[in-house]
């Protein structure tokens, strides 16, 4: 076993040092605004680590009522400029604070995300361009790379039509294929599914747990569905109402769903059980919360 493969590391003098969590939240508050009278607290004292998986990540599904920072969250964690950096605390990935955007972290957005101007071929090969350099890749290369992500998000003989010629489902492989082509570490996913009918999220929930396999890369997902949370999610948060935390974490009471069909997996009895567990937290939260105010 190499060092790099090794889950701890050994220091000089002989202290063993844990790796670095994949993603860390200390003590982080987002305030937008602060010190106006639209000042407003998105996040507070949200902490968590999500260690990292070499060779297999994990799919956190993140719930919470609307507001309660779950977009921030991930945000920050992409480094946007709009959000970055936190009011309070420490947004670390693999050990580093975050600072801005990188080719490490890939987001996928409810959807809107490619570029209306440029082909199916290139809004694929866009990141491909932008790291030209540090990836060291000729424009055939690019292409032909491209051209295997676009075959296997299903989108094989649209390379050269533009988004607006695409279903609403294939926008959204459109832009699977542009974030995933970059082998990202981290893969941020805000409201993937939401604008879709419920066929075509059975499709893409399909696809994305496929591809998945295949990346490795830790999911962040944020859903306002619950099933979907339960069926996408190894982890999944229920955030409390804002300003958002970790309200509950579930760790493992979620069936494995990985491998099965969205279909099957989300008729069984077990899978329904899941789902009104978190349903019955989520509600026991919000209630709390009111009690609060
Ligand atoms: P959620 O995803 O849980 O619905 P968001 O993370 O989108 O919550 O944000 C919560 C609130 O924070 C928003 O409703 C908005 O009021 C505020 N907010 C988010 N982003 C910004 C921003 N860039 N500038 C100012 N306010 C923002």
């Amino acid at each position: 076993m190499t060092s790099s493969e090794d889950p701890t590391r050994t220091e000089p003098g002989g202290a063993v040092e844990a790796v670095p969590a994949v993603v860390e939240f200390r003590g982080v508050e987002k305030t937008f605004n602060p010190g106006t009278p639209d000042a407003y607290t998105a996040l507070k004292d949200l902490e968590f680590r999500v260690d990292d998986l070499p060779s297999v990540g994990e799919f956190i599904a993140i719930v919470g009522p609307s507001g309660c920072g779950k977009s921030t969250a991930l945000n920050l964690i992409q480094g946007f400029p709009d959000v970055y950096p936190p009011t309070r605390g420490e947004v670390l990935v693999r050990g580093q604070r975050v600072g801005g955007p990188g080719r490490d972290r890939g987001m996928i957005f409810q959807r809107y995300s490619s570029f209306p101007n440029r082909t199916v071929l290139r809004n694929v090969t866009f990141g491909l361009e932008l790291n030209r350099e540090d990836l060291g890749l000729s424009r055939p290369e690019m292409d032909r790379i491209a051209r295997e992500w676009i075959a296997r998000v299903g989108l094989e003989g649209h390379e050269h039509k533009y988004p607006h010629q695409l279903s609403g489902g294939q926008q959204q492989r459109v832009a699977i294929a542009r974030t995933l082509v970059l082998k990202p570490r981290i893969l941020l996913m805000d409201e993937p599914f939401s604008a879709l009918d419920e066929p075509t999220r059975f499709e893409m929930q399909r696809l994305i747990t496929g591809l998945w396999r295949e990346i490795e890369a830790t999911v962040f997902v944020v859903t306002h569905s619950i099933a979907e949370a339960v069926y996408l999610g190894d982890r999944l948060w229920i955030f409390t109402p804002p300003p958002g935390r970790i309200g509950r974490a579930f760790n493992d009471i979620l069936p494995p769903t990985h491998g099965i069909d969205p279909v099957d997996a989300q008729t069984s009895q077990q899978f329904k059980d899941a789902v009104d567990e978190v349903v019955e937290a989520f509600h026991e939260l919000q209630g709390e919360a009111a009690e609060r105010r």
